[in-house]
């Protein structure tokens, strides 16, 4: 199933996507929620981000060749850091290009969505804890990212974590899945999930660990080899096999 979320007149609400339209149902996949009879023509709604999530939790460095060009050593646990709510912004919506930046890179990336509440759980356990998953870009401002020798203000601008169209509720990241970057339709990054270091049971151990994943936080898995940058005017793509392509214009502040 393909779940999207979006705007309908003054209306925002969560849909199942069909070749048609989208069946409009009420309330929320992470509460509860019913399908209503009402289909949806595509051209009547406007796609948002699919989750709107209490945090976004991240793994750096999670593909051998990404580690290789940032001058490192993949990591021997998984290196974890956050992105605050405010990133998230959906399909079509501009990433701002921050005034505090002369660098800002692209990193494609397949994002977990989590189902239900999450804590301590154990990796053989780890898929009942996904909803689905997503495509996003992890949007990093990579001069500040070596400056400040940690990663808040690089990974935490506003619009900096591009999530969707859709969450695909039936998908194996352990197989071999594209993640795919271009800019302006020229491919920058093409990356298989399967060659991740850490998957996705073990990265949810982990971070489970440390804090309580709730319904609808999401991970976001490491991005694979050939980041690099955008500028303002510049359209970016990030696509999943399964999941389908997110595409945003960087726009100047
Ligand atoms: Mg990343």
């Amino acid at each position: 199933m393909k779940i999207v979320r979006f705007k309908a007149g003054d209306r925002i609400a969560y849909g199942l996507a069909e070749a048609s339209g989208v069946t409009l149902y009420d309330g929320s996949p992470f509460v509860a929620w019913e399908a209503t009879e009402v289909l949806l023509p595509w051209e009547s709604i406007q796609l948002l981000a699919p989750v709107l999530p209490s945090k976004v939790v991240c793994v750096g460095k999670n593909y051998v060749e990404h580690a290789d060009e940032m001058g490192g050593e993949v990591p021997e646990e998984p290196l974890i850091f956050m992105k605050p709510a405010t990133t998230v912004i959906g399909p079509n919506a501009g990433i701002v290009y921050p005034r505090l930046s002369s660098e800002v890179h692209h990193e494609a990336e397949l994002a977990v969505v989590i189902g239900r509440l999450a804590r301590n759980i154990a990796a053989e356990d780890a898929s009942r804890y996904v909803f689905g998953y997503t495509a996003a870009n992890d949007i990093t401002a990579r001069d500040l990212q070596r400056k400040d020798g940690q990663w808040t203000r690089a990974k935490g601008f506003d619009t900096f974590c591009p999530l969707g169209p859709a969450i695909e509720t039936e998908l194996d990241p352990l197989e071999r899945l594209a993640v795919i970057c271009r800019v302006n339709g020229e491919v920058r990054q093409a990356g298989f999930t399967s060659d991740m270091v850490f998957g996705v049971a073990e990265i949810l151990e982990y971070i489970s660990a440390v804090m309580t994943l709730l319904p609808g936080d999401v991970v976001l898995t490491g991005t694979p080899s050939g980041v690099g940058p955008v500028l303002p005017g510049d359209r970016v793509e990030v696509e999943i096999d399964g999941v389908g392509t997110i595409a945003n214009p960087v726009v100047s502040r």
